[in-house]
């Protein structure tokens, strides 16, 4: 109690001082208030948006509103043709189960694998009909990194073959385990060993993170893929003629008869080394997918920074707007809100933006507010502006990302995901200093985070980037922010539970937490020297090659 006491009297007698000391940031600060944050996820969450499903009307609602709130503000459309949306084309797509298949064989014997229960297959966005029948290798993780001195496919021949893989990667650094993990990456890996089909196996620590009867339950939402000008679709692997799914059930049929178990594989996962061979059973598979196009809009907006010669270079905030739609119903429920996931993250990115908004002298360098589309379809929206931006690609010089905001304790920490790869790491420091706060690592390396939201798309481009999200750091022994959060991953996220009447938001901490991404961004803005990555890092070399 007396070190509270003391910090109470301290900030009193204080007080003075520190309204001498007061800078450029203290009004927007001080401007970012919990009744607004509150208020904008109340309406981008509400029922009537149904969930704000990417090209769904609810998104377009959202949409309009977020157009709408940055107009007010004075920001400059910074989308398509002059407004402030750029349309992405998405091609949408299920799977018709009634008319695919898949069967193994084995010394003449064939048996039929049961959809949902052993396997699911995923849609092929550039064929309505297709069919393979290969022998099958079990290749590891399915990683060739050399940067890490790893290769499951030295000892096993993919070509001609469909690549079964595990989940995740092995025990790398956090962000390169993470990178190592995507799928995209695995699939143009399997392609890059001559592999005509990839299959990833259930193992018990992809069922913790993602149980496999949650993938069943996911398959009433359509996969998504963006398209180009020619109409090809993005992360589109044609040389694999089936990507699908196998339950730990259906992967045990897939292992008789190859000498090995799955129990084995297991064990291997568990240590980080799992073996690789080749499985004596021949898959057939044969996938239909139905389809449609439609468009479905980026929101974006510009505030041009106050100096000539750095207001050619845009710091980029980013959040997702989209999310799962109307779903399978959970306890008489289908409507998915994603109050957390991630009207939170969008509020934060309105309110920041209204921040810099009202400065009187702007920042040096211009700003990009962008709330994307199709992100829980796999960050298409993202990708889709990262890629082809309406602004110079050259001319963004950093993402600051904003997904889930867990507002669910005070917020005494924050995280922010993939900031130790470049010279951002120093701005977080700094931002989180000023508010009192710390800054922490990744207290979920398992999760992946940084390769599962929109900085991953920004860093693809080899622009410097990180995620902002609540640590878990609590002097109050009577809250547990990692226990919470576990509970919140479990019953809330991506369940239609995840919604306004949840208990425990706390919109100071979401405060907090919009007031520390306004600063970082703030910072950026400012500083002399654009953010670079750190010399030899990993993400810097991979995707920014050129760059000093
Ligand atoms: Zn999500």
């Amino acid at each position: 109690m007396a070190t509270r006491y003391f910090l109470v009297a301290a900030l009193v007698l204080f007080l003075p001082l520190r309204a001498a000391l007061a800078d450029e940031a203290d009004a927007p600060l001080k401007s970012i208030k919990p009744a607004a944050i509150r208020a904008d996820m109340r309406f981008l969450s509400d029922d009537l948006l149904e969930g704000r499903g990417t090209a769904s009307r609810g998104h377009e609602i959202a949409a309009r509103f977020v157009a709408s709130q940055f107009e007010g503000m004075g920001l400059k459309p910074a989308g398509e043709n002059g407004s402030f949306y750029q349309q992405v084309p998405i091609r949408s797509l299920t799977v018709d189960e009634a008319g695919s298949s898949a069967t193994l064989s084995f010394k003449g014997s064939t048996v039929t694998l049961n959809a949902r229960e052993d396997y699911l297959l995923v849609g092929d966005p550039g064929r309505r009909q297709v069919d393979i029948e290969a022998p099958v290798v079990f290749a590891g993780y399915g990683i060739t990194a050399p940067s890490q001195g790893y290769d499951d496919y030295k000892h096993v021949d993919a070509k001609g073959k469909i690549v079964a893989v595990l989940f995740g990667a092995p025990n790398f650094p956090t962000a390169v385990k993470a990178h190592y993990s995507a799928s995209w990456l695995k699939r143009q890996n399997a392609v890059a060993h001559g592999a005509v089909g990839y299959l990833l196996i259930y193992d018990p620590a992809l069922e913790n993170i993602y149980p496999f009867k949650m993938q069943v339950r996911d398959i009433a939402l359509p996969k998504r893929n963006w398209l180009d000008r020619e109409g090809h679709p993005n992360q589109y692997y044609p040389a694999l003629k089936v990507v699908g799914v196998l339950s730990a059930a259906g992967a045990q049929q897939l292992f008789a008869g190859s000498g090995h178990t799955l129990e084995q594989v297991y064990a291997g996962a568990r240590n980080h080394k799992p073996p690789a061979f080749a499985l004596a059973q021949t898959a057939h598979f044969h996938t239909a997918s139905v389809w449609s196009d439609a468009k479905s809009p980026n929101v974006v907006a510009k505030l041009d920074g106050s100096d000539p010669a750095l207001a050619v270079q845009y710091v980029v905030y980013s959040a997702h707007l989209d999310h799962l739609g109307i779903s399978t119903p959970v306890d008489g429920d289908d409507i998915y809100n994603g109050a957390l996931d991630n009207a939170s993250g969008v509020a934060a990115l309105l309110e920041v933006a209204r921040a810099f908004a009202g400065m009187p002298i702007k920042p040096k360098r211009s700003l990009l507010f962008i709330a994307v589309t199709g992100e829980e379809a796999g960050l298409l929206g993202s990708d889709y502006f990262a890629s082809n931006p309406t602004v110079s690609k050259s001319s963004m010089i950093a993402n600051i990302n904003m997904d889930e905001d867990v507002m669910l304790w005070p917020l005494e920490d924050v995280v922010a995901l993939g900031a130790e790869h470049s010279t951002l790491e120093g701005v977080v420091e700094r931002a989180t200093q000023r508010l009192h706060l710390v800054s922490s690592p990744d207290p979920q390396p398992e999760q992946v985070g940084f390769i599962r939201s929109d900085q991953y798309s920004f860093v693809r481009q080899g622009i410097p980037a990180f995620s902002l999200s609540a640590g878990f750091k609590s002097d109050d022994p009577a809250i547990q922010p990692a226990k919470i959060m576990e509970e919140w991953d479990h019953k809330i996220y991506h369940h239609p539970q995840d919604d306004m009447q949840q208990g425990g938001l706390n919109f100071d901490a979401a405060t907090l937490y919009a007031q520390t991404g306004f600063l970082c961004g703030l910072l950026t803005a400012n500083d002399p020297n654009a953010p670079s990555w750190k010399p030899g890092d990993f993400f810097g070399i991979a995707f920014a090659p050129g760059a000093k």
